[in-house]
């Protein structure tokens, strides 16, 4: 058979590996070099090109479902639960918490639901909006795990390696929130960094109240292509008088964008992380759908309240 392997950036140190591997039962194998960093980005258009008969994607679960053959081969870390204990501290006095985790550790789900019951905490594990599969699992774009408990827990608590993950299900939750990094011995509350975040978001939105020009950025990804949406904003602006062409690319270079100076802002429709993660690397602001639509508004109440006066 032949075979196109696809690793995340932090697996692709083990592609020669595995590549030889499924060689030695007969396999003929390639190994995908583009970057990825979801399910969300399967290589079909490579493994299409090469006439492989199967793509083989490691360290994700599926995202959704797509006309190729996929397998999908998920990549567990068995974390040191010892850090547990050490959080108890920053949980006193919520007597009923969530536990959302990465595909990574979802097999210890169950061990520190167990810690924390015998600790004397109620623990409610809430269920994914469909991107991630396991209840209590949560995607940067997925945080429906945490969001869909959100009013019946007192507290939050994220068990993982980083902050990508916890940051989305904060950002989607009212609640106080700890993250707990295993591998870095550290617990840590994050809630701090809803009001980082909103502020960040309310800059954007005003630095681009006086954009004439949008840049609408789709991405050919199988699982973060959303032209439908791009078509109702591109209709949008255009219906309130503004200039909007849709940009396209399979991996958005920011380098690339910077240097499309026509552009007053842009709008992202790919990945949702883009326009909170990557805001700095572009010199236009990068705003969300959501977030053009509140430009639109304050530009419409300015303008209301010049023909008023
Ligand atoms: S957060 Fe972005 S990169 Fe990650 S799975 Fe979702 S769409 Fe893909």
């Amino acid at each position: 058979m032949r075979i196109l392997l696809q690793f995340p950036e932090g697996l692709k140190q083990k592609a020669l590996e595995y590549a030889k591997s499924l060689e030695k039962k007969g396999d003929v194998v390639f190994v995908s070099a583009s970057p990825t960093f979801g399910a969300c980005d399967l290589a079909i258009d490579e493994a299409r090109n090469i006439k492989a008969d199967k793509l083989i994607h490691f360290g994700h679960s599926e995202f959704h479902k797509v006309d190729f053959n996929v397998e999908y081969v998920p990549y567990y870390i068995d974390a040191p639960l010892e850090i547990l204990e050490e959080s108890l501290k920053e949980l006193s006095g919520f007597g009923t918490i969530s536990i959302v985790t990465t595909v990574q550790h979802i097999h210890q789900l169950d061990k520190v639901k167990g810690f924390y019951e015998k600790n004397g905490k109620k623990v409610i594990i809430g269920k994914p909006f469909g991107f991630a599969k396991a209840n209590g699992q949560i995607l940067g774009c997925d945080v429906g795990s945490a969001s869909s408990v959100d009013k019946l827990v007192d507290a939050h608590v994220y068990f993982g390696g980083g902050l990508f993950h916890p940051l989305g299900a904060l950002l989607n939750t009212t609640k106080p929130f700890v993250a707990i990094e295993p591998f870095e011995n550290k617990v840590e509350r994050i809630d701090g960094l809803r009001e980082t975040y909103r502020k960040r978001s309310r800059g954007k939105i005003m630095r681009a109240i006086e954009a004439r020009r949008f840049g609408i950025l789709v991405s050919t990804k199988n699982g973060q292509h959303n032209m439908n949406l791009a078509a109702i904003l591109k209709k949008k602006l255009e219906g309130n008088g503004l200039d909007a062409a849709i940009l396209v690319a399979n991996t958005f270079d920011f380098m690339s964008l910077n240097n499309m100076l026509e552009f007053d802002a842009f709008v992202n429709t790919a990945c949702p992380r883009v326009s909170i993660d990557d805001i700095e690397r572009t010199r236009k602001p990068l705003l969300s759908a959501n977030e053009l639509m509140e430009v639109l508004k304050i530009k419409q109440e300015l303008a209301t309240s010049k023909t008023t006066k």
